[in-house]
């Protein structure tokens, strides 16, 4: 299997695909070694945000410094489009209730159900669990 090195977050992961591996870099890296690091966003970071989805702080924005810390877990409520989309991730436990993350600032929590498009207008639909 391929490694691929995500360029946002600099983790290094496995790549699932869907020919033999030496075909595979002929055919899209030609040139890059068989068994080589290739670039590419990993899933945590790629997928697209939608509201619902889970989602972990991995860098702090400016604004939250010592109210929201790495690692801590949020449900994206709102996605505000712009030149550069901003999310407002919902916490429970954490300094403050909400904060807006651009996509680089959050990762997304891998093995989660899949959202649909329709619950985007179901305020209080997450659960009570704690954190
Ligand atoms: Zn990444």
């Amino acid at each position: 299997m391929p490694f691929g090195r995500c360029p946002v977050c600099g983790s290094s992961y496995h790549m699932s695909i869907g020919l033999p591996v030496d075909e595979w870099y002929r055919r899209y890296w030609p040139g890059v070694p068989v068994g080589a690091e290739v670039p590419g966003e990993c899933i945590r970071c790629w997928i697209p945000l939608r509201v619902g989805h889970r989602v972990t702080v991995r860098v702090v924005p400016d604004g939250l410094t010592g109210v929201v810390s790495v690692g801590i877990e949020g449900v994206v409520s709102a996605v505000e489009p712009g030149k550069t989309a901003l999310f407002v991730v919902e916490f429970q436990g954490a300094g403050i209730a909400r904060g807006k993350f651009r996509r680089e600032e959050l990762w997304y929590v891998i093995g989660q159900p899949e959202v649909l498009k329709t619950t985007d207008d179901e305020p209080g639909a997450e659960s009570e669990r704690g954190a």
